[in-house]
């Protein structure tokens, strides 16, 4: 083949071949590329702006999509350049977007691999490491970041993910209008919000925040008061029915932990059926269900209080929803369940973020599906040391919502 026929199939725009090499046994191909003569426009890899002075040319050999069978690779010709702002540097190359060795379009279809398969898999694919694949997909993603448009935060999510016995929480703060992680922090208290609010937007961008989705958890709530004097506060269902979840655990443990013997073997191992709603029990489920509340009706009773918390969100008018909260706590009389009275004094003390459901429409479920979505990631990917990388990856998954995870359940 021709150098000319060369150029056309490689078609990097502004380029021509003009050697070529191809290795049957090897199964590789070797293309020399340099500048086209009109292609004549210089920019300084450091500034951006347009340089005249070259200083000398040198090569640089990047590895390129496969053609069939063989394994590409392009020596690219390039420029150094004397840039008046920033002195000799290298020329800014539209195919070569970073230092490593590897082609712009190399890295978009790695990248674009990585979005449905884990790193493992790729890389068995592309024969590369799991560490090249991971950077070249950080890359992948950045240069998308930097490419986009970012929405104004008007409603903001706080929430917190467990990560494990090492690693412990991460802050996560989303956006609930477009429902994606906009900033991770390590730990979940005040000085870890702080940092986002103080680090991560002007005084002008935290004036627009109007609403926040958070738990009842102190620490944010005097970050938010701190920051964000305007913003409203709302306790949404989400994250109050975890805290009614924990009440049930409590009272669970409390009961069978009296009882020993028997009734705890019986209910080892079933107590998620006490954190699922009947709603989304099986016939099955709920005859064991059934089972459990026969042995202990203390138990019974703070699962159905639980179960009729949730109508609380059913509510869209802020003395109905009052009401309908007075008559919940009032069923806690003499029932001595020292767990859900505690969960009805921490509702109290919340109440106006409460109301605030009726006073401010924020959307449901969002910080529930964002938090999921991580969840996810981390369960396939593992090795997500990186948190820029996690929170990159969390951003394009809501963006492209390819497996975006809608939590309709507990909505
Ligand atoms: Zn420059």
């Amino acid at each position: 083949m021709s150098d000319s026929e060369w150029t056309k199939i490689l078609e990097w725009p502004g380029y021509r071949v003009y050697r070529s090499e191809i290795n049957e046994a090897k199964r590789t191909l070797r293309l020399w590329v340099r500048r086209k003569r009109g292609n004549r426009v210089l920019v300084c890899s450091g500034c951006g702006r347009r340089v005249y002075k070259i200083v000398e040319t040198y090569e640089r050999e990047v590895r390129d999509l496969p053609w069939s069978e063989y394994r590409a690779t392009v020596v690219v010709e390039l420029y150094r350049v004397r840039c008046p702002d920033c002195g000799p540097k290298t020329e800014k190359v539209a195919p070569l977007p970073s230092k490593a060795p590897f082609s712009k379009r190399f890295e978009e279809a790695v990248g674009q691999a990585c979005e449905n398969a884990a790193v493992r898999r790729v890389a068995k694919q592309f024969k590369l490491a799991e560490s090249t694949v991971r950077a070249i997909d950080v890359r992948y993603l950045q240069r998308w970041a930097a490419a986009r448009r970012k929405p104004a935060l008007r409603q903001m999510g706080v929430d917190e993910i467990y990560l494990g016995k090492k690693q412990k929480f991460l802050t996560v703060v989303s956006n609930l209008q477009t429902g994606e992680p906009l900033w991770f922090g390590r730990e979940r208290k005040q000085e870890t919000l702080d940092e986002f609010f103080q680090k991560q937007l002007s005084a002008f961008q935290r004036g627009g925040i109007q609403a926040a989705c958070v738990d009842m958890h102190e620490p944010y709530r005097l970050s938010l008061e701190r920051w964000v004097p305007q913003c409203r506060l709302v306790y949404d269902k989400f994250h109050v029915m975890q805290h009614a979840n924990e009440a049930v655990s409590e009272v669970r443990r409390a009961e069978f932990f009296r009882k020993g013997g028997a009734a705890r073997e019986l209910i080892k191992g079933k107590h998620w059926l006490l954190l699922t709603r009947w709603v989304h029990l099986n016939t099955n489920k709920k005859r064991q269900l059934n089972a459990l509340f026969a042995l202990n009706r203390r138990v019974m009773k703070a699962y159905l209080l639980k179960e009729s918390l949730d109508r609380l969100w059913s509510y869209t008018y802020e003395r109905a929803m009052l009401r309908y909260l007075q008559s919940w706590i009032d069923q806690l009389r003499w029932q001595r369940l020292k767990p859900m009275e505690k969960l009805a004094r921490m509702l109290l003390n919340h109440l106006d973020g409460l109301l605030n459901y009726c006073r401010i429409k924020v959307p449901l479920g969002v910080v529930e599906a964002v938090n999921g979505n991580i969840k996810a990631l981390l369960r396939r990917g593992r090795g997500y040391r990186d948190l820029n990388y996690l929170l990159l990856k969390a951003q394009r998954l809501a963006a492209t919502k390819t497996e975006f995870v809608a939590f309709q359940k507990a909505a």
